[in-house]
């Protein structure tokens, strides 16, 4: 149930027009006074404007991350009080759920049931460390008799964390709760395209608890800023979602200094079906695979491959049903699909689908941009599925990054993994199967971070996320990503009561 205070507050957010970033607990504007626009993706129209941050902005949010990680005032915290403190981010979020739910529409243009599910999930993730953080220890080892050794976790501290614009409150959810959870501090860079939710974030978390500078969040862009975060001396680790061209150059700069990364980057996931699969919950399955979030899903299941003896049958009915998916106001329930980022990224999906028909592909359903009534300003693709394409295509190779499925025929098994793995990703991937053993079997075989066996669904709290090859690397939302923001310091003593000698002088 919601107070009148917090009323109060959502009353207030929503007739905000400015956003202020956060250094050291402060609201602060950037110190040129230049904003950042924030658009309506569904409508065109201006959302907000943002403080836009200088290098001397990112300058005082590193110093003031130091400081509160140097002095320990966060990271001494008994583990109790850190995780009360995480539970008390989520109780916060969940009380101002509809307003981050409605921005984070506003922002994105994403469709209402998406950014609720991703709200959800992000409240959830910090509930999720608040516990998971209480059982992240170290260990006691064996070692020879009249040795001793035991290891300690402890925070790896200042981090850097930036972030991409497809799901902005999720991705910062992911990112600064394991972090805080170990006690780290953090500096976090929402993408330019969608950055307010995360500044609300790092406010619920000032009001929540944490002790000013623990959580900053800085609003500006990638190649300034992001980069400056990513070469600044004082900064012990960099955590990045995005795509993997950035991630390489991240890559780079971060290996002057030896720091610690997570890379989570872009995929081209396959989902397969096989001839014994339940046709209707295949099809179901890969049209949420590739539709949801309007295809702008690191894990979009953009590659379908379906055996050549259900083709036909299986084609029938995704079609059919893809044709039924609604385009439109992003907050009418029944919208399925939402809008496109921006201009670029709609021209990018476009050129795409018209390379491919230049190259012989067939545009079974949409291969346009849309035009939803009431939304002409917007930016909308229609849900495209294209056939008569091979592995030589950009279409089959490149992540597109918007509703847009490529779909092939496979004779057997080994057919199935040997496409399902010729790509230089390898981070999500379905197979749709009734028989167990065989599902068991392919997933063993299939390169991915992530295999869905008869389900629509990649991930919860709990569950590992992140890719193999060029997908990156570290695992997110799970128990270990806690070990990505720790170093493990092994104490050895010896409790003799001989004195050693080695050399033997
Ligand atoms: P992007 O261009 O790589 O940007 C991601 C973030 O990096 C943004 O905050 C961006 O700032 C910043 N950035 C850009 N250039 C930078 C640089 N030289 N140094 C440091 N930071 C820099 O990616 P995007 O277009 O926003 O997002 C889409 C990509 O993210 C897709 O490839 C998708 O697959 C991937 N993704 C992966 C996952 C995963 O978990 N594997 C999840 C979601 C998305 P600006 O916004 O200011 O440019
Ligand atoms: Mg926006």
């Amino acid at each position: 149930m919601t107070t009148t205070r917090e009323n109060e507050i959502e009353q207030e957010n929503m007739k905000r027009e400015f956003y202020h970033m956060i250094i050291n607990g402060e609201k602060v504007k950037g110190s040129t006074g230049e904003t950042i626009k924030s658009y309506n993706p569904a409508t065109g129209e201006l959302v907000a404007e943002i403080a836009k941050a200088t290098k001397d902005d990112a300058e005082k949010a590193v110093e003031a991350a130091r400081a509160a990680f140097d002095t320990g005032k966060w990271k001494k915290f008994p583990v109790g009080r850190r995780s009360n403190v995480l539970n008390k981010i989520a109780a916060i979020m969940r009380s101002r759920f509809n307003e981050l739910v409605e921005l984070e529409v506003l922002d994105t243009g994403k469709s209402l049931h998406a950014a609720q599910g991703q709200v959800t999930q992000a409240i959830e993730d910090f509930e999720f460390y608040a516990g998971a953080i209480v059982g992240h220890r170290g260990a006691v080892n064996n070692v020879p008799g009249q040795f001793h050794n035991y290891t300690e976790k402890e925070p790896v501290g200042v981090c850097a964390q930036i972030i991409p614009w497809n799901y902005p409150l999720m991705m910062a959810a992911w990112k600064v709760a394991p972090a805080i959870a170990v006690g780290c501090s953090v500096v976090l860079k929402p993408a330019s395209l969608t950055p307010i939710t995360a500044i609300i974030l790092g406010e619920i978390c000032l009001e929540a608890g944490v002790p000013p500078g623990v959580v900053n969040v800085v609003t500006g862009s990638g190649s300034e800023i992001g980069n400056y975060l990513v070469e600044h001396h004082n900064v012990d680790k960099v955590a990045f979602t995005g795509s993997t061209p950035v991630g390489k150059d991240i890559m780079a700069s971060a290996s002057q200094s030896l720091k610690r990364i997570t890379l989570e980057l872009g995929g081209k996931s396959p989902s397969i079906v096989f001839e014994d699969a339940d046709i209707t919950s295949a099809v179901d399955g890969s049209l949420f695979g590739i539709f949801y979030n309007s295809g702008q899903s690191c894990e979009a299941r953009s590659r379908l491959y379906v055996h050549e003896s259900i083709y036909d049958e299986f084609m029938d009915l995704f079609v059919e049903k893809a044709k039924k998916l609604k385009l439109g106001d992003p907050f009418n329930k029944g919208t399925h699909v939402g809008a496109i980022i921006d201009q670029n990224q709609l021209e990018s999906i476009d050129n795409y689908v018209q390379s491919a028909q230049k190259e012989g592909a067939n545009v079974l359903v949409g291969g346009n941009i849309a035009k939803p009534e009431g939304h002409e300003n917007g930016f909308w693709y229609e849900p495209t599925i294209i056939a008569n394409v091979n592995h030589d295509m950009e279409i089959v190779k490149e992540e597109v990054f918007g509703p847009v499925v490529v779909v092939m025929k496979f004779k057997d098994e080994k057919e199935a993994i040997q496409l399902a793995n010729d790509t230089d990703f390898g981070l999500g991937s379905a197979i749709w199967s009734k028989d167990g053993a065989r599902a068991t079997r392919v997933a063993n075989q299939i390169q991915a971070g992530i295999v869905m066996i008869n389900c629509p669904f990649s991930a919860f709290p709990g569950t590992p996320f992140g890719g193999y090859k060029q997908s990156g690397f570290g695992r997110e939302l799970c128990i270990e990503t806690l070990d990505l923001y720790s170093e493990t310091k092994s104490i050895l003593s010896y409790y003799g009561s001989r004195p050693l000698n080695p050399f033997g002088l």
